[in-house]
């Protein structure tokens, strides 16, 4: 499950694949949707599962509460998508394709300057990475 951000990630995501996606609404509630984004067209196609509508919408539109509430619920960080293989994405919202942690490791340093591993442990450091933001 991935939080939209922007709408560049929301592009990203379902450019000519159709993502299952839900709004958090208040109350706990989820309205379920199918996005798609058509890079050539520049079109969102929308399938509102909860009266089985379809809307095809622009960027401006996707934007603009008269045509629909997702442009709204990125601002308010309540736009999540389903997307296979996806759960981990960079900050840059792209889908992430490296994780860098860090372990610590405590050594005893034996009198003839051997070093014993004693105990390692996890650091804080927990970061997911896409190919471009990694190098
Ligand atoms: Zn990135």
């Amino acid at each position: 499950m991935i939080q939209i951000k922007t709408l560049k990630q929301l592009k990203e995501l379902c450019a000519d694949n159709p993502a299952d996606g839900f709004i958090q609404l208040n109350g706990g509630l989820k309205s379920s949707k199918i996005i798609t984004y058509h890079p050539k067209s520049r079109w969102f196609v929308i399938e509102n599962s909860i009266d089985g509508s379809t809307q095809t919408l622009t960027a401006r539109q996707i934007n603009d509460k008269q045509h629909t509430n997702i442009g709204q619920a990125i601002k308010k960080g309540a736009l999540y998508l389903d997307i296979a293989g996806h759960d981990y994405v960079c900050e840059c919202g792209a889908p992430a394709t490296h994780n860098i942690q860090t372990i610590y490791h405590n050594y005893e340093i034996t009198p003839e300057g051997e070093f014993i591993n004693e105990d390692q442990w996890e650091g804080n450091t927990n970061e997911f990475y896409c190919a471009d933001c990694g190098d």
